[in-house]
């Protein structure tokens, strides 16, 4: 009988050294020392001995089961350990490979710049105002004294908006100033970006453009404010302290007089050159034509209720598009547009 024992011990040992899988190792579990198992019909056969027999091999059967047993448990151990060790060769990270940033968008050029002239005006005690894209035909042209029938109309090529009468893609920001008028009294000071819309479109003109206009309205505003405030603002957001702006006599219908307002050019410093080389920003003349401006027209201060007597103003309005790329030194209008990640990007 202790050599059955014997015997069978060392098969289950052998049978489990070649053991590849948790499933032979459970068969043989069962086969060995399950409740029909080789060695339990063995235990179940010590009874039958006699006493002194029943001692000596009883002994050795419980060392030669707890032997097994462990054997069992250290097999099953073993291979879970392997297939562990399979998943960690087949899944493993290399903890030391520098990682990849993920793509973080920003605020597009052109409103990071409208952004920033709100913080030069705001310094200067301007509110922000802000207007409808689609506009009525009344506060884009009739208050700004633009009537039906006005030359002016023509200086602008409008997008009317089909069947809904007496309503535009508004052509300039200007109708702001108006609905802001309506509802403030003066003293007043504001801003208003944003798009703009007219029909020219080529290399140097998108339908879609972007204006800045300000509107400063109380008692004895005059010009010297108006040249005060551009030549603040020029020089502010070119970063330039030594920009200088000038008034030429213009035509707008909502100012009178009206002004085309130039800054000195802020790659020449309106020298016209750069150490000999022509510029060609300005084509030499040292000064750039940055937007327009005026006394607001006494009959649109009338339109809107306030006292001509007591009340006067200036407003001006910029083209802010022409202005970023000189700024940033961008050569086509397209690349505002086309969302090219490598354009956008660099601001
Ligand atoms: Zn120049």
């Amino acid at each position: 009988m202790k050599d059955k024992i014997e015997k069978l011990k060392a098969q289950l040992l052998a049978a489990l050294k070649s053991a590849k899988t948790d499933e032979i190792v459970r068969n043989l579990e069962v086969d060995f020392m399950g409740r029909k198992g080789q060695f339990t019909d063995i235990m179940r056969g010590l009874k039958d001995l006699a006493d002194e027999a029943k001692k000596t091999v009883g002994k050795l059967a419980n060392q030669v089961k707890t032997e097994m047993e462990l054997a069992i448990q250290k097999k099953y151990a073993e291979l879970e350990v392997a297939e562990l060790g399979e998943i960690a060769d087949k899944e493993w990270i290399d903890v030391t490979v520098p990682g990849k940033k993920p793509l973080v968008g920003h605020r597009h050029l052109i409103t990071k710049f409208m952004d920033d002239l709100e913080v030069i005006f705001s310094r200067m005690g301007f509110a922000v105002a802000a207007g409808p894209d689609i506009e009525l035909e009344h506060y884009n042209f009739n208050q700004l004294n633009i009537p039906p029938d006005h030359p002016a109309r023509d200086m602008q090529d409008t997008f009317w908006i089909k069947n809904l009468k007496e309503t535009v893609l508004r052509t300039q920001t200007s109708p702001v100033q108006i609905r802001y008028m309506e509802a403030h009294e003066p003293p007043i000071r504001i801003i208003s970006l944003g798009k703009t819309f007219r029909k020219d479109s080529d290399a140097t003109h998108s339908p879609m453009f972007h204006q800045c206009e300000g509107l400063m309205v109380g008692e004895n505003i005059s010009m010297a404010n108006l040249k005060a405030v551009l030549t603040h603002f020029m020089q502010q957001v070119f970063e330039d302290p030594s920009i200088k702006t000038r008034f030429r006599i213009s035509y707008f219908p909502f100012v009178e007089p009206g002004l085309e307002v130039d800054c000195t050019c802020p790659i020449c410093h309106g020298e016209g050159k750069t150490e000999n080389v022509p510029c060609r920003l300005c084509k030499q003349t040292g000064w750039l034509e940055v937007g327009g401006a005026g006394m607001v027209h006494p009959k649109v201060l009338e339109n809107v209720g306030y006292d001509t007597e007591k009340y006067t103003g200036f407003a001006f309005g910029m083209g802010l598009d022409r202005m970023i790329m000189i700024k940033y030194r961008i050569n086509h209008l397209r690349m505002f547009f086309e969302n090219d990640l490598r354009f956008i990007q660099q601001f």
